[in-house]
Order: structure tokens, then sequence, then C-alpha cells
């Protein structure tokens, strides 16, 4: 019996690197994923390996920043798999990296319409489901960047301490519809995401990024998508019952210091 068995799971940026190892692990624990993102080839991908281990998983193309395409993608997996249980709002971006008084309104807007409306719409059109069939849970992916500042990425900065409230008021509003929403805030873990800001450093060779990132974690190393996915599965599962508003870092002791 897996941790989530007979659940329905959505997971949004499951295409790549943290949403990729959530997607796997959850249909690894026995739910039934709804893998979605806007790269086809990645998604068909990530099903290909889960059907591969005897899971089940089907992709549906879809960019969290538009509402109709969320609102029609959402009513095609209930369609198919019958309800929702489980939301994973993790797609993300970076965005650029330039101090505030440098930055357009389109600069910011891009980083906003993926990382707080995305997560805005994808709860907006879950939870109808999720009342309809008496509870559920939704995980938001923020980051330690959602609790700590840094001299750099003022919009994902917002965009990510935006989702860490916005947890705690939908956990409030919908808590007595037994659908609980906590985040989750990864330090650094390496990813596609994590290279690309080591490029911005001026940092390309692999092994000398993840030596950067190893250097500012009290444990010495840099954190694998895996270790996200645990967090998320445990606030996915019936485990995490009492648990509801919080947020959980998993940072290799980052936000410690
Ligand atoms: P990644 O490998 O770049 O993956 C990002 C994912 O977001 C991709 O699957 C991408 O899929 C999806 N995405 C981007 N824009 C989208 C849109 N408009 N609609 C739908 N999907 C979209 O990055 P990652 O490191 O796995 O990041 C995943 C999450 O973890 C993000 O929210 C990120 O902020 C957070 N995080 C990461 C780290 C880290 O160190 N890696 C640390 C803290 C927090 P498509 O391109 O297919 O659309």
């Amino acid at each position: 019996m897996g941790r989530v068995e007979g659940k329905v799971a959505i997971v949004t940026g499951a295409t790549s690197g943290i949403g990729r190892a959530i997607a796997k692990l959850l249909a690894r624990e026995g739910a039934k994923v709804a893998v979605t993102g806007r790269n086809e080839e990645c998604g068909r991908q990530v099903v290909g390996e889960i059907i591969s281990e005897g899971g089940t998983a089907k992709f549906w193309k879809l960019d969290v920043s538009r509402e109709e395409e969320v609102k029609r993608v959402f009513a095609e997996i209930v369609e198919e798999f019958g309800r929702v249980d489980i939301l994973v709002n993790n797609a993300g971006v970076t965005g650029v990296d330039k101090p505030t008084h440098e930055l357009t309104e389109e600069e910011w807007d891009q980083v906003m319409d993926v990382n707080v409306k995305g997560v805005f719409f994808c709860t907006k059109h879950a939870v109808p489901y999720m009342k309809r069939s008496g509870g559920g849970s939704i995980v938001n992916i923020s980051s330690i960047y959602g609790i700590v500042g840094s001299p750099g990425i003022p919009p994902y900065h917002a965009s990510k301490g935006a989702i860490r409230l916005m947890t705690k008021t939908d956990a409030l509003i919908y808590a007595k519809d037994s659908i609980r929403v906590n985040s989750v805030h990864p330090g650094s873990i390496w990813t596609p995401m994590l290279m690309k800001a080591c490029r911005k450093m001026g940092v390309s060779n692999e092994e000398e990024c993840k030596k950067v990132f190893a250097r500012m974690n009290p444990v010495g190393w840099v954190g694998e998508p895996i270790d996200v996915a645990y967090a998320v599965l445990y606030l996915a599962s019936d485990e995490s019952r009492f648990v509801t508003g919080t947020e959980l870092v998993v940072d290799g002791g980052y936000t410690a210091m």
C-alpha cells in the first residue's frame, strides 16, 4: 500500500527538475498523476518513465499563467481520473536578475504571472473539485527566498514571499472544507534552474557550480529534487492530516544561520 494510494494528483511544472521528481514519487506511492507543463516532449518522457515503473500518469500541456487553460485542463483531468485530491503548485521561473530600479514592468509581470497568478489560478480551479470529493491537500512550492532576502532577483523574492502568505490564507479559508494548504521552501536544489543561476554568476562548469552552492549550505552539499519530493509526499499524504498553513523548509540548514 503506497503512502498516497488511490489519490489523484496534479503536479504543475512536472516536465523538469523538482516537479518531475514529485510526479514520479507520488506515482510510485500509488497516486494517479496528471503531469503538466508547457514542454510536451519532456512531459511525455516523464509519463513514460512513470508507466514503465508500473504507475499511472497522463500528460497535459498547461501554461499556469493562463486561467482559461487551467480551467479546461483541470476539467479534462477530472474527466480522466474522476477527482482531484492533491495539487502541487510547483511551476516557477526566476526571471531576470536586475536591481529593482532597472526592472521593467514587463519583467516584473513575467515572474508574477507564473509564480503568483499561476498558484492563484490552479488553486481557484482545483478547490471546487476538492470540495466535491470531501477534501484535499494543496502543496505550494515557495523557496527559502520567500523567507529571507538576497541582493538579487527582486521579483522572484516578492513572488515566493507571496506564495508563503497565500498558503496561510488559503489554509484558513478552506480548513472547514478539509482542504489543507502548506508551503515547501527548498534551498539550493540541483536542477536546470540552479545551473541557470550559476551561468548568470559567470560559472559555466557543473561541478564548479555545485561547489559554489554547497559552500553556502551548513550540510556542505547541494540538495537533489528527491529531497523536496519527500517533503511534498508527506504533506500530500494523510500522514500530515493535522498539518495546515505550515512552511516546511528543505534547505540543508541555510536559513538556520
Ligand atoms: P526547473 O527545472 O527550471 O523547472 C521549472 C518548471 O516550471 C518546469 O517544469 C517548467 O515547465 C515549469 N514552468 C515554467 N513556466 C511555466 C508556465 N508558465 N506554466 C507551466 N509550467 C511552467 O526548476 P526547478 O528547480 O525544478 O523549480 C521548480 C520549483 O522549485 C520552482 O517553483 C522554483 O522556484 C522552486 N525552487 C527551486 C529551487 C532550486 O534550487 N532549484 C530552490 C527553491 C525553489 P515547462 O518549461 O514545460 O513549462
